[in-house]
């Protein structure tokens, strides 16, 4: 039976990366009805919003899409679509795994890990006080009597909320994940000793978790900055990175880093009832249009949504061919030092399913 699914191809490059993916999709015989539906940019003009309720209605039927980067065009009224679209699924869930792919420069070779980052939460939500606005002048006002706490007249706020039942949530997601990929450790990242009352409740409130039903995989916790220090200099014995939102956005980039940059690297939006997967690039204006951007990134978030479809043999093998592909090094885009277009990188994996 075929899988239905929501294909947003969104702007720049998105369009071109999304058909080597519905190619080599195809090519690993998996049955897909796609139900294509533009957002961005190109309909801003035609339907005045870059995220029409028809796209979110189309998510809601299918429960899964897959999704190319969006820009958010200026005055439109959104801080973010990506954000907006995430906040109306509740997909409080980010992850990005990073693993080492052979064939690819690193200094790194031994990486695989996953980040799973807390999506609805932290200082990610907008909640803000601008310099010299009167609502500053009134938070200065209860942070004096409140916390005897002088906030600079030239100072601008923003409020950094964490949760006890938004971080359960992350964390019963983190170690049913764990479970699901066959991983052994899932190591919170916190900076509690200073940020009690937040990153602090993230920690205990992790830590308390029952995990009863999670007999092998061990919950550890590490401070954000020693965490840090162990990406750049050991990553390979991490395993599942679970973050609060902002620690989860800079250490899931610079992970994307180790094993080989944007191009290369897979993601997804998960909550419990709907799953958006997107490859952590936006949109590169500057290469597109011209048939050169990378589809592995895109084709490995497609393996990582076959997984989810329990299309477990289809993505091992599209996993596979990607790595054969990387691996002869003959086929590679611009970004990875070759001269292949798309169409050219997406044909030789498609090939090696056939
Ligand atoms: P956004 O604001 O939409 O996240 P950005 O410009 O900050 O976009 P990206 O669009 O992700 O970031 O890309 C940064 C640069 O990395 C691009 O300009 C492009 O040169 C390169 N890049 C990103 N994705 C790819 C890809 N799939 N293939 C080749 N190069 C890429």
């Amino acid at each position: 039976m075929a899988h239905r699914i929501t294909l947003v191809p969104g702007d720049g490059i998105g369009p071109e990366v999304a058909e080597a993916a519905r190619l080599v999709i195809a090519a690993a015989g998996v049955h897909v009805d796609w139900d294509v539906q533009e957002a961005g940019q190109a309909v801003m003009d035609r339907e005045g919003t870059p995220l029409p309720d028809r796209v979110l209605d189309a998510i809601r039927g299918s429960r899964t899409a897959l999704k190319g980067p969006i820009t958010t065009p200026v005055g439109t009224g959104f801080r973010s679509v990506n954000v907006a679209l995430r906040r109306e699924l509740d997909l409080f869930a980010s992850i990005r795994p990073s693993r080492h792919l052979p064939g690819v420069p690193t200094r790194h070779p031994g990486v695989d890990l996953v980040v799973i980052r807390e999506n609805t939460e932290d200082l990610y939500q907008g909640v803000e006080f601008e310099r010299g606005s009167r609502d500053v002048r009134r938070l200065a006002e209860d942070l004096d009597e409140l916390a005897g706490y002088r906030l600079r007249d030239d100072a601008g706020v923003t409020v950094k909320p964490i949760s006890v039942s938004g971080t359960r949530r992350i964390v019963r997601f983190a170690l049913e994940f764990a479970r699901q990929h066959g991983r052994r450790k899932v190591t919170v990242g916190h900076k509690a000793n200073i940020m009690r009352f937040s990153d602090g409740l993230f920690l205990s409130t992790a830590l308390e978790i029952d995990r009863t039903d999670y007999p092998d995989i061990e919950l550890d916790a590490m401070e954000i900055d020693e965490l840090a220090m162990w990406l750049a200099w050991e990553p390979s014995v991490m395993d599942v990175l679970l973050l609060p939102n902002l620690y989860g956005d800079i250490v899931s980039d610079l992970c994307a880093g180790l094993v080989g940059g944007l191009g290369l690297a897979p993601g997804a939006n998960l909550g419990w009832e709907y799953a958006v997967f997107e490859p952590v690039h936006g949109s590169a204006p500057d290469i597109a249009g011209r048939g050169v951007a990378n589809p592995i990134a895109i084709i490995l978030t497609s393996a990582l949504m076959l997984r989810h479809l329990s299309e477990d043999d289809a993505a091992a093998r599209m996993e596979r061919a990607v790595a054969e592909v990387l691996e002869e090094g003959r086929v590679r885009t611009p970004d990875m030092g070759g001269t292949s277009t798309t169409e050219e990188v997406a044909g030789a994996i498609a090939a090696r399913l056939g």
